[in-house]
This record gives structure tokens, C-alpha cells and sequence, in this order.
């Protein structure tokens, strides 16, 4: 059995930077991949269309300077080949690659409460001992299939964003089911109606969505952001999303009528989903809420050509923003085409799956392809896959049965040095992910930093401290209209999962406060004890 400071479950963006400061930290690293390179969402979603809907030069690592000048990028929103080359890239400029095994998954991870070390069984049949593990597995990483009578009776091919061939598909001449309307359906609907002869969309719950106006990168524009980067990047930490979205100070309905459209007819000509960010309280005043999305869906309506299938396309039942707001290219304009048709099946939805199709109320869709575009077990799934087993053999899995609990959503109580990269509880997928991904990863490598010169070995959070949050997390939570909706925060597309609002939307800005006031107290609500001993600092309460 191997022996190290640490496991990295995950080699995407927070799996990467984990290892390059436990490095620093002078820790013994081994970083465990399911895949067989790094990237993680960008690894696996290969999807044609898959791109960033944030602009990249905010989507991007800022711990190197020398990395973020030498890097170019070559479009405003990259698409996927690019940005996975960048996590290529960063994998061997900081020569990460020796300490990650590919091509393997953690099945388990046992703490042994008697040595406070952590066993950590891969399904190569290895198992490691590691004092720390950190997960960093990624929130949108399970891809979820449903689960139609009759699935295995299909005769043509299948596939799911969240899992494409690397060789990518070869859709001319075929006749293309997708199910979903998400984001990724979203992006890659426009692409695949570009190849393929037929394309049916089945739509359960129509999204709203905004032009990305995607452009090449200007020498201009990457010089303005080159020119003031560190500046830009403390700015980033500081707002609401951990993006630099000119966000407009004041409530919708603050504003006059044609000051209002204007506002929003300015913003849905720039593009992309800082469209959200034309007034202070789109996600949290129901009439400012109704004014935007009014506004989307006279955009829809002034696009598609057919007013039965423009009004199948607007959604009416959930305020704009409480599922995740999309950002298309032409996406609304591909319903124009002949050879895309729209199915209903939130008024009939579909019974099985044939041999030859789909059938949705009596009716089959004769399809040679299917892409589920059906989204994913969000933020909890990655986690619960693996079989963690904290203090007393407790298993996280029967812990969190009616939802995530976890101190800032970094650890969980009676999971001692076990820590979660932008797990439930945390900005995360609210915000840029990698603004919060190095939140994360430097807070955990300046709390590591402070038990070597302490000489702890255990930290771990109170209960007290951790219910505290939770209940922190869903008060904030609650003051918005987020929990109007049936989206993947809530867990609502997964049958059976607990509905509780998993992300904290406190906003990066307030959090890294909360989390770096915590810091200052002495890592409150931690309790940290020595090797073999009892814990010393007193467990309190937020
Ligand atoms: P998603 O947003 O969860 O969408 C899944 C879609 O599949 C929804 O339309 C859903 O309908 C439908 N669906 C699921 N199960 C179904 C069933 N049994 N029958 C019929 N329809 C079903 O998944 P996603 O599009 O993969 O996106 C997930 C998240 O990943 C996004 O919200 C975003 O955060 C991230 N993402 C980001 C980008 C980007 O940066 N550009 C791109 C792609 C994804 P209902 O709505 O009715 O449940």
C-alpha cells in the first residue's frame, strides 16, 4: 500500500491547481483521473458547439502571471478544443502530470480513526494511504441518463453531451432525436441541424436564452485585459458572480420604461449572459424579474417564424435566471429550418423507445440517432459516487440522504481532512468556477499551511458550525426567487433527490470574506487536534 500527504480525486481545473500548491506546500501528491487526460467538464463534454458561456480571458487561472500574459486566447467565449488545450498546456508548463494516474477512479475512501489517515481504494484495485483527500470532482461530472422503458431496444446510436466520443460523430444524412433544452442541447442543436438531415428537439421545459455574439479576440481587447490583469482579477473576486459583467446598480424598477428596454436591448445586442446583470434585482424582485424575461420572450417571438412553435419555445412558468440562463448561437434561428422539427413532451412526453425512434403520446419519431442532452446528478452526484466512510463507518451517502451538509462547503463534520473543492454550500456553480475554484483551493492551502506551523494533524468542522451554514446558505438561498424553479441547483431533475438548494449564493465577493474572517479566528468552527490527540482548539459555533 502506498503511502502519501494527500489524494486528488479529479484533474480538472481544481484538481490541477490542488496539486501545484500542495507541491508548494511540500505535501506528496497523487491525483486520480477517471480520464485519460485533464481538463475534467472539458475533457468530457466534447459536444459540437461545446464552448464557455463566460468570456475566457475571466474564465481563465490568474495564480500565474506569467501564464495569464503568455496565454491567447483565440475567441471571446472559447470553445472546447481550446480550452482543454489551456488545461493541457498548464498541466505541462507546471509539470503536473507525474504525480496524476489516468484512466482510473476512486471506488472508496475509509477513514481509520484510529491512525486519522484516510484508505483510498481505486477500481485498479490499489489502495492508498493519505492523510488529506481533497475531492475535486467537479459539480456538473455525472452525466444523468433517464431512464425511458425500452432504451436497450434501440437499434441506432446513442450518446450524451456530458460523455462524447473524442473522435467526435458524423451526424449528414442521419435522422437526430435530442432530448433536452438545456444548455448543452442549446449549443449543440444549432450545430448538429447544420449536418444532419432531420434533427427532432424534445423539449420538456422550454429555456431562456441569449446571443453569445461570439467574436475573434482582438489584439485591442486582449491588451486592455493584459495591460490590468492583477487589477481586473482582484475586481473579479469582489462582485456577486466572479465576473466583471458591468453590473447596473440599480433595480429595474427604478427606471423608466424606455430606460428599462434600453438597458436590455443594449445588452442582448452585446451578448452573453450578463444579460443578467442589466439591474441589481433580476433574481430577487419578482416585477424586476418579469420585465427581463418579458423582454426575452419578445425576442423569441420576433425570431422564430412559426408563432405555434415560437410560443412552444418561451417559457412563461419560471422566472428568467433560476435555472441556469443560457447563452446560444443561433439557437432560436435553427427552429426557422426545414429540418428541424419541435416535440411537446411536457404535454405528452415520451413512453418509450423503439427499435426505429421515440414514441411520445402514441406518435413514433422514427430517429436513427439519440442525443441525450439531459443534463447531470449536479453538484452532490461526483461525490456520492464514491463510497466515502467518515467517523464510526458513517457513510457520506447516508449523512447527506436528505441533502448536502458541509461547513462553507468545504468539509463536512465527522469526515475529518477530507475537503471539497466548490462543494454544496459554496458560490461555485453560481459564480466563474475558476474565480471560485482558486478561492478554494488557496484558502485550503493557507489552513494546511497553518497546521504544519501548528503542528495539527485533524481539522475537521463542528456540527454546531455546520448546521449553522447550512441554515446561512438556505436563509440566503430563500430571499431570492431561485427556489421557484424545478432546476439541477434544487436537485429537481434527479427523481427522488432531496429538493434543497445546494449552491450559496451569497455571491464570491461575501463569501471569501466569510471564509477568510473564519481563517482569521483561528479556522472558527474547525476543530484541529495532533497527531494522536485530543482536539485543542474549541469547537464554536458561527
Ligand atoms: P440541464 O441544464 O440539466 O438540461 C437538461 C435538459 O434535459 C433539460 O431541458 C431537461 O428538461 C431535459 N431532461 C432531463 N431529463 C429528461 C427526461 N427524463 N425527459 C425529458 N427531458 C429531460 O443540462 P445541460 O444542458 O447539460 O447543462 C447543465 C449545466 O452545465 C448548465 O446549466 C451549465 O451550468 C453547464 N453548462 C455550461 C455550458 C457553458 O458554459 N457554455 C454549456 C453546457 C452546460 P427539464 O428542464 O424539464 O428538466
Amino acid at each position: 500500500m502506498q503511502g502519501v500527504d494527500a489524494v486528488v480525486v479529479g484533474a480538472g481545473f481544481g484538481g490541477l491547481y490542488m496539486l501545484y500548491r500542495l507541491r508548494e506546500l511540500g505535501l506528496t501528491v497523487r491525483v486520480i483521473e477517471a480520464g485519460s487526460g485533464v481538463g475534467g467538464t472539458w475533457y468530457w463534454n466534447r459536444y459540437p458547439g461545446a464552448r464557455c458561456d463566460t468570456e475566457t480571458m475571466q474564465y481563465s487561472y490568474s495564480f500565474s502571471p506569467e501564464l495569464q500574459q503568455e496565454w491567447r486566447w483565440t475567441e471571446k467565449f472559447a470553445g472546447q478544443p481550446e480550452i482543454l488545450a489551456y488545461a493541457n498546456h498548464v498541466a505541462d508548463r507546471f509539470d503536473l502530470r507525474r504525480d496524476i494516474t489516468f484512466n482510473t477512479s476512486v471506488v472508496s475512501a475509509t477513514y481509520d480513526e484510529e491512525h486519522d489517515r484516510w484508505s483510498v481504494v481505486t477500481d485498479a484495485d490499489e489502495t492508498i494511504d493519505s492523510r488529506f483527500v481533497f475531492m475535486a470532482t467537479g459539480c456538473l461530472s455525472t452525466a444523468r441518463m433517464p431512464d425511458f422503458p425500452g432504451m436497450s431496444s434501440f437499434n441506432g446510436r446513442t450518446y450524451h453531451t456530458g460523455h462524447w466520443p473524442h473522435e467526435g460523430v458524423d451526424f449528414a444524412g442521419r435522422r437526430v432525436a435530442v432530448i433536452g433544452t438545456g444548455s448543452s442541447a442549446i449549443q449543440s442543436i444549432p450545430m448538429i441541424a447544420q449536418q444532419a438531415k432531420h434533427v427532432a428537439v424534445f423539449q420538456r421545459t422550454p429555456n431562456y436564452s441569449i446571443p453569445a455574439r461570439n467574436v475573434p479576440m482582438t489584439d485591442d481587447y486582449e491588451r486592455q485585459w493584459k495591460s490590468d490583469y492583477p487589477a481586473l482579477r482582484q475586481q473579479q473576486k469582489r462582485t456577486r458572480t466572479g465576473i466583471l459583467n458591468g453590473l447596473n446598480d440599480v433595480s429595474a424598477m427604478a427606471v423608466s420604461d424606455d430606460e428599462r428596454q434600453r438597458q436590455y436591448e443594449q445588452r442582448w445586442l452585446t451578448g452573453g449572459t450578463t444579460f443578467m446583470a442589466s439591474f441589481n434585482d433580476l433574481v430577487t424582485n419578482k416585477d424586476s424579474n418579469h420585465t427581463a424575461a418579458e423582454f426575452v420572450r419578445q425576442q423569441i417571438k420576433a425570431t422564430v417564424r412559426d408563432p405555434a412553435v415560437a410560443e412552444l419555445l418561451t417559457p412563461r412558468d419560471y422566472p428568467i435566471g433560476t435555472k441556469r440562463i443560457c447563452a446560444d448561437t443561433a439557437y432560436f434561428e435553427t427552429f426557422n429550418r426545414d429540418n428541424v422539427t419541435l416535440v411537446d413532451i411536457r404535454k405528452a412526453p415520451i413512453d418509450r423507445i423503439v427499435a426505429d425512434g421515440i414514441v411520445a403520446a402514441e406518435t413514433t419519431h422514427a430517429v436513427d440517432d439519440i442525443v441525450f442532452a439531459t443534463g447531470f446528478d449536479a453538484m452532490t452526484g461526483a461525490l456520492l459516487k464514491v463510497d466515502i466512510r467518515g467517523r464510526g463507518g458513517v457513510s457520506l451517502r447516508d449523512k447527506w440522504n436528505a441533502g448536502p451538509r458541509a461547513y462553507l462547503g468545504i468539509a463536512t463534520a465527522g469526515f475529518p481532512n477530507l475537503f471539497m473543492i466548490t462543494g454544496p454550500g459554496s458560490p461555485s456553480v453560481l459564480s466563474n468556477m475558476i474565480v471560485s475554484i482558486e478561492q478554494h483551493v488557496e484558502w485550503l492551502t493557507d489552513c494546511i499551511r497553518h497546521m504544519q506551523n501548528c503542528q495539527m494533524h485533524v481539522i475537521e468542522p463542528t456540527l454546531a458550525a455546520e448546521d449553522a451554514w447550512v441554515e446561512h446558505v438556505n436563509k440566503a438561498a430563500h430571499r431570492t426567487l431561485y427556489p421557484s424553479a424545478a432546476s439541477w441547483y434544487m436537485g429537481a431533475n434527479i427523481p427522488g433527490k432531496p429538493r434543497v438548494f445546494m449552491p450559496y449564493i451569497g455571491g464570491v465577493g461575501r463569501y471569501r470574506e466569510e471564509c477568510d474572517e473564519i481563517a482569521a479566528k483561528g479556522y472558527e468552527g474547525f476543530t484541529l487536534a495532533p497527531a494522536g490527540g485530543a482536539p485543542v482548539a474549541a469547537p464554536r459555533a458561527l
